[in-house]
């Protein structure tokens, strides 16, 4: 028996993807005879529907819940994806890659860019790219998972996944009702509050049947049924820094072998992506409705797809921010009702895997301590902030002279805390990673870099290598690089021959 103060009911209001990760991760971790996880949802309603491009960290999550890969990617229509494209943001015309891998080795305990940027002002003239089996990859259409082969880029691949977002919630919830999740279908109509407390003791669906709980997980997207509607809890609105506010979304056919990344393509008033699938490609338009109509963008993405539409286009409407507390009483927002910043890296679901682990540390008893409460809500807002910063990143460092939308982007005032790393960055190429946070320096750099940054000089440090040793060995990087990726199979040759979706 579970001693009478452990929390043993809990609700999860919503069956999208927040839902069913939380009610996955939960019932595998709170596996008791005694707890009891109910998941509520409302096929009326439906989910979001999109969500399909994600960030390596999600093999950790698959882990966790002993997924086996080949399995989970057959059954998700998914392909492997090693980084992010991104054309047009600072040029009409340019682009690069931010992959999930290094680049080069560091040496003498320095960054390889530093290295890298002193080699060019020697003389050489390989990209950036030629230095990372990542970008090469991706850039020929391969891929292969990590090899244990000592002192070789093929042991360091860093990869993700892009998959069906319907599918994976149905993955998800399998995995849920085999753990004892209860589902229970139906739409919410009305939520009952203690009246001394304001914590709530249960819900009621449109069926008449009352739900009681402990703790409730709010999942309910972008409406966030319990977290603001019911608790009222507010909004931090960063359409300021991030103004793109809609999108519209259609799938179109699979026409040739998927590539193995995402395209993020810049647009007059927002961005594009594609992603790939095993038997489709999806494709949506974030945008600003400030600065061209629904009409013009649904116009601008079908004119950028390269197969022809499968489905009927979807328009969605979103506030990018973040709740005022994430964490409210007895009720945890995860998902599109915690708050939502464009997936131009693909952190969505990154930011409900990691509300989910901040959860399981902090997991409450029925006391609900406030400072355990208080802790977990800044660190959600910290994690926040550093990935909006770093989708800012994109944005404001623009050459782009084209439309209104990209001369506001290039003007706006942007926070500090990015402010200063831009300064530090053109300074002398240094780069730190903040706090535990999620992009590292290797994002940053590839950002900075990507977006046309030019820093005035490097770390002094890399000036003690001799020159002719760093010729050396960065051409016998390059060297081994390409050897490497001539090994690997293509993309669509590792799908046939480990996880074709039937
Ligand atoms: C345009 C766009 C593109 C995106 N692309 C990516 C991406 O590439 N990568 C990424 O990581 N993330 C992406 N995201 C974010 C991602 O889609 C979401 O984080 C993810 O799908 C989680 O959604 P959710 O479960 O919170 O909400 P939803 O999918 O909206 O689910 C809400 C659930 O609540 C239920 N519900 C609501 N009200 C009630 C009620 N009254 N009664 C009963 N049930 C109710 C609904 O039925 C549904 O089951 C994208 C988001 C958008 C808007």
């Amino acid at each position: 028996m579970l001693p009478h103060n452990n929390i043993k009911k809990i609700v999860i209001v919503g069956g999208g993807t927040a839902g069913w990760m939380a009610a996955a991760a939960l019932s595998k971790l709170l596996n008791h005879p005694d707890m009891d996880i109910r998941l509520v949802e409302s096929e009326t309603i439906g989910t979001v529907g999109v969500g399909e491009a994600t960030i390596p960290h999600i093999r950790l999550f698959n882990n966790l819940l002993g997924i086996e890969e080949d399995e989970f990617v057959r059954k998700t229509n998914a392909t492997f994806k090693l980084g992010i494209e991104f054309s047009d943001w600072d040029k009409i015309g340019r682009s690069y890659i931010h992959p999930f891998g290094k680049y080069g080795v560091d040496m003498e305990g320095l960054r390889f860019h530093h290295h890298w940027l002193r080699h060019q002002t020697l003389g050489d003239n390989h990209s950036i790219d030629d230095y990372n089996l990542q970008i090469m990859a991706a850039r020929a259409g391969k891929f292969q998972r990590p090899k244990n082969v000592q002192n070789s880029p093929l042991s360091g691949i860093e990869y993700a996944y892009q998959f069906d977002a319907t599918l994976y919630a149905k993955f998800m919830r399998q995995l849920s009702e085999k753990s004892g999740v209860t589902r229970t279908e139906g739409k919410v109509i009305d939520v009952k509050q203690n009246a001394e407390t304001g914590f709530i003791e249960s819900i009621t669906l449109e069926s008449e049947e009352t739900i009681d709980g402990e703790f409730f997980i709010d999942c309910s997207g972008f409406r966030g049924l319990l977290i603001e509607q019911t608790l009222k809890t507010g909004y931090d609105d960063w359409s300021d820094v991030l103004p793109c506010n809609r999108a519209v979304t259609v799938a179109s056919e699979k026409i040739s072998e998927p590539i193995p990344y995402t395209k993020a393509t810049a647009k007059k008033a927002g961005w594009q992506w594609r992603i790939p699938l095993q038997s489709r490609t999806g494709n949506g338009h974030v945008y600003c409705g400030d600065f061209i109509s629904d009409e013009e963008a649904l116009n601008i993405l079908m004119a950028g797809l390269d197969s022809k539409p499968i489905s009927d286009p979807k328009f969605l409407r979103f506030k990018t921010g973040v709740r005022k507390n994430v964490w409210n009483k007895n009720v945890v927002a995860l998902g599109l009702s915690a708050g939502f910043m464009e997936p131009l890296e693909s952190t969505s679901i990154h930011m409900i895997q990691t509300s989910i682990a901040r959860l399981m540390t902090q997991f409450p008893d029925k006391a609900f301590n406030q400072v355990d409460i208080d802790y977990f809500n800044r660190r959600t807002l910290l994690e926040y902030k550093q990935i909006r910063d770093f989708l800012i990143l994109h944005y404001c460092v623009t050459e782009r002279h084209d439309s209104d939308f990209w001369n506001y982007c290039r003007n706006m005032t942007i926070p500090e805390s990015l402010q200063q790393r831009i300064d530090i960055y053109k300074h002398n190429a240094r780069l730190y990673r903040h706090d535990n946070e999620l992009f590292g320096a290797l994002s940053w750099f590839a950002v900075m870099h990507g977006q046309g940054i030019k820093p005035k000089s490097y770390h002094p440090n890399v000036n003690i290598m001799p020159s002719d040793e760093l010729d050396r060995r960065m051409s016998d990087i390059r060297k081994t690089w390409i050897n490497c990726l001539n090994t690997m199979p293509s993309h669509q040759e590792f799908i046939d021959q480990n996880c074709k979706t039937s």
